[in-house]
Order: C-alpha cells, then structure tokens, then sequence
C-alpha cells in the first residue's frame, strides 16, 4: 500500500493529469472498459447478489454510463478557472479561482451496488484530474475481482489501482499520506475513517446511511404511492441506501395503501417472490440473521416467510411497531418495511425531526403547503416528493447526507466540485501601488473605514 501510494503520488506531481485532453480520454476510457466488461460486470453481480440482469444493468452499469456523459459534456466549462469580482481595495488587480485536483484519492466502497458505487466516484476523481485508489467491498468478491481486472486492463495502476481484500487493507492505505478520502458505508466505520484521516488531516467525503421515512399523507395518490414505494423499497430486496426504512402513514389510509402495496408486491415479484429467480438475496448469513430476527416483532401484514438456504426474505410489511423495537432502531437495510401510523403531520414531524438525520425523505400528498412543511422543517440528505429513490438518478442534483448520514455530495457537477480545490487568486498589477495598507499610511484607517465598513 505504501508503495502503491509513492507510486501513485509521484507521477501524479509530474503533471499528467492537468490536461482537459487527458481527462476526456480516461473518461471514455472508463465507458470503454464498462460497455466491454459488461457480460463480467452482470455475471458477477447474479453470482454475489441474485441482481438480474435489469437491475443490474439500470442501477449500476446504465448509471454509470449517464455520469461519464455527464462529465464528457461539462467538463471543460467546469475546470475553466472562474473570474470572481473585484473589490475597491482590490482596484488594478484581477481575481480567480483555479480549479485543482487534490492528488492521490482513496474510494471505499460497499457491496450493496459494488460496481456503482465503486466506480461513480472515480468518475468524479478522474474527471477532476486526481489518481485513484479503489478498495472495493470484500462481501462481494467475485464483483471485486471483475472490477481489479477490468480496471487493469484499461489503466495504469499510477493512475487507476484497485487494492482488494478486507478492513485490514483500507486500514493501511489510511496510514499513507493520501490526499483525499471518499467513502461509502455505514456509520460505525465512517467514524473509524474520518478519525483516521484526521490523524493527517486528509479531507473526506463520507456517505453513510440512516434510517430514511416514507411520509404518506392522507391527500395522497394512494395507488402511484404504493408502487413507488414498493419499487423503491424492494429494489436489491431493500439493500439501498436510500431505500424507505420505514412507512408513516396517515391512519385513515393505511388500510387501503398495504392494500395497495401488497397489490404491488405481487405484480412486481410474484405471490412467491422467493421462488423468482430474479429476486435479489440478501448479502450474506450474518445481514440474513440480523434481518430476519426483525421478523419477531410486531405483526406481519405481508410476506414473513425466508429462504435460508438461498438467504433470501420476501417483501414484508410489519404492523403494530414502536420507536423502542428493534427494527426501529438501526437501519433496516433489507425487505422488511414497518408501518408506524398518525394522525396530525407535526407528530410526524416532532417524531422524525428528533432522529438522526436521514439519508433520504420521501414525502407522499398533494398539498403544496405540506410539501413544503415537511422538506423544510425536517433535514435530511435528499429525497422526493410523490415518489422514492429517484432524485439519485438526476446528475444535476447534489447526492449526500447530512449529519450523521454523511459529510459532502457527489454525482454530475457536485462531483467535480468535491474532489477538486478551488484556489483563489489575486494577481496584483505593478503598474500602481495603493499605499492606504501599509503602516504610517497618513489617509489608510480613513479609507479602510469608509470601503469595508
Ligand atoms: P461497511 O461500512 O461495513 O463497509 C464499507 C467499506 O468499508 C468496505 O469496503 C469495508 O471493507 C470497509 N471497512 C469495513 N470495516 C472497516 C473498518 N473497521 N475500517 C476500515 N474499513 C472498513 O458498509 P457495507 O456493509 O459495505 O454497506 C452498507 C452500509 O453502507 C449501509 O449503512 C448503507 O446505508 C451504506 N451505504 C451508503 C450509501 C450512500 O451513498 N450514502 C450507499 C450504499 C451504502
């Protein structure tokens, strides 16, 4: 690791990366690697997780592909150094900002989307003209080692390295000197790793997770409302990020929403969603164990039946939870969705609004003032009103936590924006000299006090 760092840090200092040319060119670099690593990539993705191959292909190969024309189609105008206004004190001299890439970046990664989320910041990184470090997830391996070989086969390990293997791994790269660190993750060991990086100092993107609410108020489109969140929620069998953790509905709907979402479930997966051969597995026996012991509490409403042997548990719905239960304490991150009802929406409010922010928001109803009352009055990192998930797949908006969800944003220009410097600069003319600054100036304190007050 040490090594690989020098490597990497050193040829990054000769100045390759500056150019607007070779970024474009690693960038379509990166899209030819994908559309020729595509039957690996899927292949990969049904062996660790079940995905099919349409999932597989929307959430991580297909998203991957819009960031890259994302990038292709601003990039110059976003590395353009940018002319800033010039104050009265500053009168002669030009200002600006010189867009500057941080250097040798680290990208920590999960299993839940393992080429998605391993590669989306590298688009980032490359694009910006640092040289990456990818330490994908250890949960899915065979992902893992589609992406070092692939990742080889196209770059440079100066440039573009893959550093495979467990926590003991990322453990060690955080000793190097690195310049920048992205991770993606929970929150136990986004703590572990902003603390390690402040050791040296080194800036982080952190984006963790969170327990993330489905608000469905009583003015709602029951139906429409149904099926996104059955689509959202379900998605990788609940192993997303962003996935509702949990329903709050207005207790004068819910009958006729579960009536819904259970509609919904069955179009979607089948009555016997674990006999279909697309339904996605859960990562591993521990996250089964840990999902499945959620299946004690309360009173199932829909689904509750698991495959051991195959890891897999069918879309449920869970009644008659409390704050106190288990399944309301940590993040679900897998197919179980617990209904909590109301009746007034500041309940909903006060009651959210005193959890740790959450990752995602969604909000169901057409009132326009209560829209507005509850994306303004609750923080949280991003989310939708009158659907789910998808804000994540518009480039042009910012994707991150807030809190203890996360630090920092990426996708499309927040990308760029994150693991890029921006140094300001007054370039000072010679051909005059404005003596109010200096010491013994007879008219400088006047003057100061009448420009900057
Ligand atoms: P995780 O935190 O267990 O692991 C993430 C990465 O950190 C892996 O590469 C792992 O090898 C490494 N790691 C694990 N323990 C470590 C340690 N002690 N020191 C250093 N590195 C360590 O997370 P996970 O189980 O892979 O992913 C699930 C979590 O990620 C959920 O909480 C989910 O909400 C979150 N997540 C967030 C986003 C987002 O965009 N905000 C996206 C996907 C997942």
């Amino acid at each position: 690791m040490k090594s690989l760092v020098k490597l990497q840090k050193d040829w990054f200092k000769e100045g390759h990366t500056k150019s607007y040319e070779f970024r474009k060119e690693q960038l379509i670099k990166l899209r030819k690697m994908l559309d020729t690593f595509e039957e690996p990539i899927l292949k990969a993705l049904k062996f660790d997780l079940n995905k099919s191959e349409y999932e597989a292909y929307t959430a991580e190969i297909a998203f991957l592909k819009m960031e890259i024309k994302d990038h292709l189609k601003n990039l110059k105008s976003w590395m353009a150094p940018r002319d800033v206004k010039t104050p009265l004190t500053h009168t002669g001299s030009k200002n600006y900002i010189v867009k500057e890439p941080y250097g040798t970046v680290l990208v920590i990664a999960p299993w839940n989307y393992p080429v998605q989320l391993a590669l989306a910041p590298v688009i980032g990184a490359i694009a910006s003209g640092n040289t990456v470090i990818i330490k994908p997830s250890e949960l899915t391996p065979t992902v893992s080692w589609v992406i070092k070989r692939m990742v080889e086969q196209y770059f440079p390990s100066h440039l573009i390295a893959v550093a495979e293997g467990g926590k003991e791994v990322t453990q060690e790269l955080l000793e190097q000197p690195l310049d920048y660190v992205f991770f993606t993750g929970s929150v136990p060991v986004g703590r572990e790793v902003m603390k390690k990086a402040g050791e040296q100092l080194i800036p982080v993107t952190l984006e963790l997770g969170g327990k993330s609410p489905a608000i469905v108020h009583k003015d709602a489109s029951i139906d429409l409302a149904a099926k996104r969140i059955v689509w959202g929620k379900f998605l990788n069998a609940g192993q997303t990020c962003i996935a509702p953790d949990y329903l709050y509905v207005h207790h004068e709907i819910k009958a006729d929403l579960v009536k819904a979402i259970q509609k919904y479930i069955y179009e979607f997966y089948g009555e016997h969603s674990l006999l279909n051969e697309d339904y996605v597995k859960i990562v591993n026996r521990k996250h089964f164990d840990r999902i499945s012991s959620f299946l004690d509490e309360g009173q199932i409403l829909i689904g509750g039946r698991v495959d051991s042997k195959k890891l897999r548990i069918e879309p449920t719905l869970i009644d008659q939870v409390t704050w106190t239960d288990k399944v309301m304490s940590e993040e679900i991150f897998g197919p179980v969705l617990p209904v909590l009802t109301y009746d007034q929406l500041d309940e909903v409010i006060e009651q959210v609004g005193s959890q740790p922010k959450p990752l995602a928001l969604y909000y169901f109803g057409e009132n326009e003032e209560d829209q507005q009352k509850v994306t303004e009055s609750l923080s949280f990192g991003g989310g939708c009103i009158n659907d789910t998930l998808y804000h994540i797949l518009n480039p042009h908006l910012p994707f991150g936590g807030v809190g203890s969800s996360g630090i920092g944003s990426y996708h499309g220009k927040a990308s760029f924006a994150t693991f890029t410097h921006e140094k300001g600069i007054t370039k000072q003319t010679t051909k005059f000299d404005q003596n109010f600054r200096y010491p013994g100036s007879q008219l400088g304190l006047k003057v100061i006090k009448k420009v900057l007050g």
